[in-house]
């Protein structure tokens, strides 16, 4: 078949599965997948290594501990392998709790589809599965497509990182099916993020009767919180949020513990390690007598900085969406993604090329049906393009 003869027959082909693909996804988003539950993210990990191996394409269970397994499988090409394969990557997991699903289920609504990770990404996911599926049934690629799917994305991929980081070495092109912005835009650039868990340990006592013999946790936490957030520099792009805070055990006791989550943001233009110690320094500094801090959970978030490879990728795919009448431009946002791993392996990164969403982490998300098609249409003709 000739280029133009096989890109027409994949386009065909992706036109007429609508249908199929929002079944697949509702039973995805119908699955809770929250980060923290492993028996979850396994259970949807299952749903698409069955529908993948249902349609031929052998898939690779790559098993973890503490989160949930990573899932992989690959197209090979079709004609002589060219260098460097292609990456559709996704992570499976939520920000959501067990429960949510059954709580307010996969639903559609004037063109608009709602439930748990809807856009954020399970769209995402079913959108690079029919895209491999594509090639498996049609061929025509001429590089390997390469699925993978982790399952710890929204904790800053502790577990899956370096299997991310391996499955993007030598990538011709990656493709992170994050949600598509509100305006159709993908995503060029983000920024890097520490998540910070810290707790601090005091001494207690009675708040009225022997208040000297204490050491409180909250004191000395509340002292680091202010700290913290003098990090922030908005104008060279940094922020820093403390988000949540717990601790002390009753109104009328020095409290003997209290514990944090921080968030700090940066671009890739911030020097990391000496951020990242200013903030090491500030949670385990001694700030007040007979009180302690350690940290108990550090998860990091690579910036994804543009770069000339990246430009490429992003003309390739604009091109290839105006040729099916889309407009689509390259943003920058100061949420994190795995996209900025693979871009630290000098992969050429393209992020939020999923299905067009919002309002993730929020039980408002949603996602519009119409653009599944057409964003896999995207995909799959930059793909073919590469
Ligand atoms: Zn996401």
């Amino acid at each position: 078949m000739s280029a133009v003869g096989t890109s027409g027959a994949v386009l065909e082909w992706l036109s007429h599965r609508q249908g199929e693909m929002l079944q697949l996804l509702e039973a995805a988003v119908n699955i809770d997948s929250g980060s923290a539950d492993k028996a979850g993210t396994d259970r949807l990990g299952e749903l698409f290594s069955s529908f993948l191996e249902g349609h031929g394409i052998a898939t690779n269970r790559h098993r973890l501990e503490r989160y949930g397994d990573c899932l992989s499988a690959e197209v090979p090409a079709a004609s002589s392998a060219n260098a460097g394969h292609i990456l559709l990557l996704g992570h499976m997991d939520t920000v959501f709790p067990a429960g949510t699903a059954s709580r307010r289920p996969f639903c559609i609504a004037d063109g608009v589809a709602r439930g748990p990770g809807v856009a954020d990404m399970k769209a995402g996911l079913v959108m690079n599965a029919f895209v491999a599926r594509a090639f498996a049934e049609v061929g025509g690629n001429t590089h390997p497509v390469r699925l993978f799917f982790t399952a710890d994305e929204e904790v800053a991929s502790p577990a899956s990182r370096s299997l991310t980081i391996e499955m993007a070495r030598g990538a011709k092109a990656v493709f992170n099916a994050e949600p598509g912005r509100p305006t159709g835009n993908v995503v060029t650039g983000r920024k890097g993020a520490f998540f910070i868990n810290f707790e601090v340990h005091g001494v207690a006592a009675h708040s009225g009767v022997n208040p000297e013999k204490g050491a409180s946790a909250i004191d000395a936490l509340a002292r680091k919180v202010v700290e913290l957030h003098q990090v922030a520099d908005l104008k060279v792009g940094i922020s820093s949020n403390v988000g949540t805070i717990k601790g002390g055990m009753s109104v009328n006791t020095v409290a003997d513990h209290a514990q944090a989550q921080l968030d700090v943001r940066f671009p890739g233009t911030v020097d990391r390690e000496a951020l990242r110690a200013r903030i090491l320094e500030i949670i385990e500094r001694d700030s007040t007598p007979r009180t302690c801090a350690c940290i108990t959970h550090e998860g990091i978030f690579l910036p994804l900085d543009s770069s000339e490879d990246g430009n490429r990728l992003l003309e390739k795919y604009r091109v290839c969406a105006a040729s099916l009448n889309m407009t689509v431009k390259g943003e920058y946002t100061g949420g994190s993604a795995d996209s900025g791993l693979t871009a630290s392996v000098g992969a050429p990164t393209l992020c939020a090329t999923g299905p067009v969403g919002g309002d993730v982490h929020t039980d408002r998300e949603w996602c519009r049906v119409e653009t599944i098609v057409p964003r896999s249409q995207v995909l799959a003709l930059t793909i073919l393009d590469l």
